[in-house]
């Protein structure tokens, strides 16, 4: 109880004081989040982490909160082309990470509704497929109460390296899935590329024609995310590097038939050699570190970004008290 009231002290005091300092000194940029968009009763929303999804009322909530407090909305591109002088003290932009096709059902049709801009950072080999991240794909073979371990298994049981039976409990699974952390992305799909996927598994991804669509009417603009959603780590290997950064962009390029020039670290991670190819080849790069931009410590290539999902934003305070940075 007393717990309880200290938080909602602390929620309040960041969302209002920590704001108003937030608004004065230097112009800031806070750039959001998201990454899946969506109705809590939809199946997607139960399977998915909590961390990564936000309810589409708390969306649309979110979107009423910047228009009730007047902060302009931009493209990041577009806040960096601004010189100091004309910029607001406060400027928020919107990104989503990945290219989830919830993201074109519920939340650009907001955006529209708001004519807020955004940048939806895709995953070019992606597009259109069912959720192909491997920790969603390992996570639905082992949970999945209907999957038979197969020699087509071998590859990616010897990376497990124990003796398992599926299904499992969602907290083993999750151990699993920590575990294999330790293995590079490559080595992770190379195993997995085995067992065939399930004929029935639904297409989670944007595809081009939604995506033409999201940039034609939307307000969205397209930005990489590599080509496979490779950890861009120390010790990659300089021909994934070239395919995650430069050849992501070429093929996004030539398929939208436009510029693609911003980039989006997937899980955050960068080598020095990522972050001097991605300098090289974009005007601007997030990333998942935690802050709030301003001339004092910005850096167009390592924009730090607030992260919102649903638990810790749900109400317009809470929200409020996440864009100050302080909780
Ligand atoms: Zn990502």
């Amino acid at each position: 109880m007393v717990k309880r009231l200290i938080k909602n002290i602390l929620t309040m005091t960041a969302g209002t004081l920590g704001l108003s300092v937030i608004k004065r000194g230097e112009k800031k940029l806070i750039v959001l989040m998201y990454h899946r968009v969506m109705p809590v009763d939809d199946a997607r929303y139960q399977r998915e982490e909590p961390g990564m999804v936000v309810s589409d009322s708390t969306f649309a909530m979110h979107m009423q909160t910047l228009r009730d407090e007047k902060w302009p909305v931009m493209r990041v591109s577009d806040w960096l082309e601004q010189p100091e002088t004309s910029r607001s003290p406060l400027t928020i932009a919107i990104t989503f990470d990945d290219g989830w096709l919830d993201n074109y059902q519920y939340a650009f049709p907001v955006l529209k509704k708001f004519n807020f801009p955004s940048t939806l950072y895709v995953v070019t080999d992606f597009l259109g497929k069912p959720a192909p991240f491997w920790p969603n794909r390992v996570l639905s073979l082992l949970l999945a109460d209907n999957v038979r371990m197969t020699d087509a298994w071998k590859p990616l049981l010897e990376l497990i390296g124990q003796n398992i039976s599926v299904p499992m409990s969602r907290d083993d699974a999750a151990k699993i899935i920590d575990d294999l952390k330790q293995y590079s992305d490559d080595a992770i799909y190379t195993a997995l590329s085995h067992i065939p996927l399930s004929k029935n598994a639904a297409v989670e991804m944007i595809s081009f024609e939604q995506l033409m669509d999201a940039k034609a009417t939307m307000g969205v603009e397209i930005g990489c995310h590599t080509r496979r959603h490779y950890r861009l780590k120390e010790g990659l290997d300089s021909r994934l590097l070239h395919e995650e950064i430069i050849q992501a962009k070429t093929i996004l390029e030539k398929q939208t038939g436009g510029p693609v020039t911003t980039f989006c670290f997937p899980n955050g991670d960068f080598s020095d050699d990522a972050y001097d190819m991605v300098k090289a080849h974009y005007s601007a790069a997030v990333t998942t570190r935690r802050g709030i931009n301003s001339a004092r410590n910005l850096n167009p290539h390592k924009l730090l970004r607030i992260g919102v999902h649903n638990d810790i934003s749900n109400t317009p305070m809470k929200f409020k008290a996440k864009l100050s940075g302080l909780l």
